[in-house]
């Protein structure tokens, strides 16, 4: 059974993430000029899960472009993470690429033309560049327990091949999907891999580019109308920045030209997202002002 306190819930459908203890809170803010500021536990890494999914999209645009858009919408679903009900309507389409059908086939496009450990090799790699990291790792015991419970991700994916929106066979598919939801990061490694949404594509302040800044302004868009899955509303009302969460109790929140934000509490709420993380945030935003709908 979920451990039930004021901090929200911690996720129970793996082991792994069952054990974890939820008083913890990490918090980290990177600036546009550089400036790190962390508070508590910052520097501990936890699974990011869900969050994986803005870099896994980011990945995928790069290898086939806006034709990931045949694919896979970009509406909110005002549905669950793991929903399948909109899937028989819409001919194995998923609404969105941060829904867990989306993010589906966005792994399915990341494995074409590789290997599955190729293919998550791939992305570890992308996530370390953007944290400029080289210590991040898979947790492989997340992976394989993900692996072993993961029956409604397995149904989304058969479901979707029945649709022929999955080009490889499901469990390949599923095998990305698991090892990029596995990916642990502290506060501080995921605040610094979120800087290129927050400088319009760049690496750092003139900086590398690692995509345009059209797209990463499309990928805030799709965080904030989606990231927060049925609780997307819901965010935008409080905190008002693009953001992704996962069920480890990650968020990374974007404000456009001004940081990136890492925030980490297990405890989630009835939607699956970090209570404290929430919390955290739209006090933040409410003390420095930043949000995508205030005047500059
Ligand atoms: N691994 C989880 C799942 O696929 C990720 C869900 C999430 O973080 N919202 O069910």
């Amino acid at each position: 059974m979920a451990t039930e306190t004021e901090r929200g819930a911690v996720a129970t459908y793996i082991p792994p993430l069952a054990r974890i203890d939820p008083k913890q809170f990490g918090l980290c803010v990177v600036t546009a000029d550089g400036e790190i500021h962390s508070a508590g536990e910052a520097e501990e890494a936890f699974s990011i899960q869900s969050v994986s999914k803005v870099f896994a999209l980011t990945q995928a645009l790069g290898k086939i472009g806006d034709t990931l858009w045949r694919r896979v919408g970009r509406e909110p679903s005002g549905t669950p993470f793991n929903s399948i009900v909109q899937l028989e309507r819409e001919q194995g389409i998923p609404r969105n690429p941060f829904i867990n059908a989306g993010a589906l086939v966005v792994a399915d496009v990341n494995l074409a033309g590789h290997a599955p450990r190729v293919a998550i090799g791939e992305l570890l790699r992308f996530v370390r560049y953007l944290a400029e990291d080289e210590t991040i790792l898979i947790d492989e015991h997340v992976a394989r327990s993900e692996q072993e419970t993961g029956f409604r991700n397995v149904a989304l994916a058969n479901y979707m091949r029945a649709f022929a929106n999955l080009t490889h066979p499901p469990e390949l598919t599923l095998g990305v999907y698991f090892h990029q939801c596995a990916i642990a990061m502290s506060c501080r490694q995921l605040a610094m891999a979120g800087r290129y949404l927050m400088l319009g594509g760049l690496l750092e302040p003139g900086g590398a580019r690692v995509i345009s800044a059209q797209r990463a302004r499309r990928i805030n868009a799709l965080m904030l109308t989606c990231g927060h899955y049925d609780a997307s509303g819901d965010f935008a009302f409080r905190v008002g920045l693009p953001g992704k969460s996962g069920v480890g109790g990650g968020i990374l929140a974007i404000a456009p030209g001004k940081a990136s934000i890492a925030a980490w509490s297990p405890g989630l709420n009835e939607n699956g997202n970090s209570k404290l993380g929430t919390l955290a945030l739209e006090r933040i935003a409410e003390a420095t002002g930043w949000s995508v709908f205030s005047p500059a």
